[in-house]
């Protein structure tokens, strides 16, 4: 069987090396030969680290055939190339990520080129405050970093945070010295035109067009709709993983866009690949996690210990250690991506009635 894969990032990565190891036929496409280690980038915009990019030859199974280039768009006989050229597929694997807000002005960090595009404004402007808008993760992992190179840094969030380790994160900011703004709504785009502060949106990911651009069913925010066995619902040549899907199902409704969901996603696609293979019939997806892990910077972390359904414990692991176990953590990522064949993940949690969006008729 030969399985396309379209983008080279935790998912897309992970189900290839997966495949490949599998004794599949594996293309991989993706518009670079780096992999972006996305989860350093707060880094990179604060100039704490000089990159975020390993090579993907340094990543990818040998046995993969790797193409630079950038699909966009799927139809039922292959997958239209920016090249032009036009590849046919048994099965495509949709792995093509997220990225930073389309169209607004402020900066992100989503992306390589945001994160260095407000590197480059950083430099530009010594003495400018920095205003992040947005208190996920993200956001949180960037102001901790941004105030640790010395930078102003001020965080506004619309929400009063209610979960205990939003709560602590945010305290362990102001003990940075981030002027943190809670319940407070900005104008990104007003404070953007104020000029006085370089701003930048941490309001969440965005989901590639291409999905919808290939007729594909989407949800509100544009991303392929797949079952629980990952596969596009009446597409069944077609699966997805990471963050540009919207898994839907019992299993389903505590998901978060993370490389700790992209990674299981990708290896269990390539799972149910591999069991249509041998007439077996595939499991449905399921994740428990076990930790949510933030970098407060200067060494420090917090890692939050949840149950499978992504709710809190009472345990957390916080300031040096806690550093010390979330670099550890993503220094693995590299390790299981490159071991796919072996990386395995906890699938313990519960399944709940989810209230399902409606696929866009397209
Ligand atoms: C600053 C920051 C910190 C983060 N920290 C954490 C963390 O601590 N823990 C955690 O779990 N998650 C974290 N995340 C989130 C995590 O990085 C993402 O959830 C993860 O990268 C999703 O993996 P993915 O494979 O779906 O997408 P990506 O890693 O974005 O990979 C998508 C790939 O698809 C390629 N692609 C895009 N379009 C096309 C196309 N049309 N054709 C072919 N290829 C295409 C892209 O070039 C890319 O290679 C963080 C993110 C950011 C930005």
């Amino acid at each position: 069987m030969s399985t396309m894969v379209l983008g080279g990032g935790y998912a897309g990565v992970m189900a290839a090396n997966r495949l490949a190891s599998n004794g599949e036929t594996v293309t991989l496409v993706t518009p670079s030969p780096w992999f972006v280690e996305r989860i350093r980038l707060h880094a990179v915009a604060a100039g704490l680290r000089g990159d975020a990019r390993v090579p993907l030859a340094a990543l990818v199974d040998a046995r993969v055939a790797v193409m630079d280039d950038r699909a966009v768009r799927i139809a039922d006989d292959g997958v239209l190339l920016a090249s032009g050229e036009r590849l046919d597929f048994e099965t495509l694997v949709y792995a093509v990520g997220s990225g930073g807000p389309g169209d607004g002005r402020a900066h992100h960090v989503a992306t390589l080129d945001g994160a260095r595009r407000l590197r480059a404004a950083l430099v530009e402007r010594p003495d400018a405050a920095v205003t992040v808008v947005g208190a996920g993760l993200t956001g949180i992992e960037l102001a901790a970093a941004l105030r640790v190179a010395g930078r102003t840094v001020r965080l506004v969030t619309a929400t009063v945070p209610d979960g205990r380790a939003t709560r602590t994160h945010l305290l362990e900011l102001e003990r940075l010295g981030v002027r943190v703004e809670t319940g407070r709504t900005v104008d990104v785009d007003g404070l953007v035109d104020d000029g006085r502060d370089i701003v930048v949106a941490a309001t969440g990911f965005t989901a590639s067009s291409l999905a919808a651009d290939s007729d594909l069913p989407t949800d509100a925010h544009g991303r392929l709709v797949v079952d629980e066995h990952l596969t596009v619902p009446g597409a069944p040549r077609i699966l997805g993983a990471g963050d540009g899907v919207h898994v839907l199902g019992r299993y389903a409704a505590h998901l978060r866009p993370a490389c700790a969901t992209a990674m299981p996603l990708g290896a269990h696609a390539a799972d149910v690949v591999r069991a249509r293979r041998d007439g077996v019939r595939p499991a449905p997806f399921t994740l428990g996690y076990v930790a949510r892990c933030v970098d407060l910077g200067g060494g420090r972390g917090h890692v939050q210990l949840v149950r499978g359904d992504d709710s809190e414990r009472r345990v957390a692991v916080t300031g040096r250690a806690g550093g010390l176990v979330k670099e550890g953590i993503c220094r693995m990522t590299l390790r299981w991506l490159a071991a796919a064949q072996r990386y395995s993940w906890s699938g313990r949690v519960r399944p709940v009635r989810a209230v399902e969006p409606v696929p866009s008729a397209q």
